[in-house]
């Protein structure tokens, strides 16, 4: 009798050791489909190193602005530094020399949240600054300033 309650004490020994095994936290990984934000760990980098996407979360300081002569002054031509023509409707973001053109983004509130490309500079739009575009000078007005998380893909 003494040795089969023994036996069950270690099967449930075992039964618990497993069970906290399987609550151990996952690793979070940024979702490059649905591009939600979520927090970057060691393995979520390696994991993404396999697939060949890597991202990271910048918080940056996000203004927006339209083709016009006010947003733009003497560069209202209506073609970005990397020589995009401005069609109505694009979404792209101006940002800092340290991201090339063509660097892909996902600011949330912005696009609907879907990746868009680095295509513009701006003489203010230093470091962890970036401008989103719009077409409509009013709506670019409406966005004003704000500090958000930016998923940032090399
Ligand atoms: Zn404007």
């Amino acid at each position: 009798m003494y040795r089969n309650s023994n036996i069950i004490l270690t099967f449930i020994g075992l039964l618990l050791a497993a069970s906290q095994i399987s609550v151990m936290p996952e690793a979070k990984c940024v979702n490059a489909v649905s591009g939600e934000p979520n927090e970057i760990s060691t393995s979520c980098l390696t994991d993404n190193r396999v697939s060949n996407v890597r991202s990271r979360i910048v918080r940056m300081e996000v203004t927006a602005y339209c083709p016009c002569s006010r947003c733009c002054g003497k560069w209202a031509d209506g073609v970005t530094a990397s020589g995009h023509k401005i069609q109505r409707g694009d979404k792209f973001v101006a940002a800092d020399i340290k991201f090339p053109f063509g660097t892909m983004m996902i600011v949330p509130g912005y696009a609907e949240g879907k990746k868009v490309k680095v295509l513009d500079r701006g003489g203010a739009i230093t470091g962890n600054k970036i401008d989103v575009f719009f077409s409509d000078h009013k709506i670019a007005l409406v966005w004003g300033r704000k500090d958000i998380d930016v998923e940032i893909f090399e």
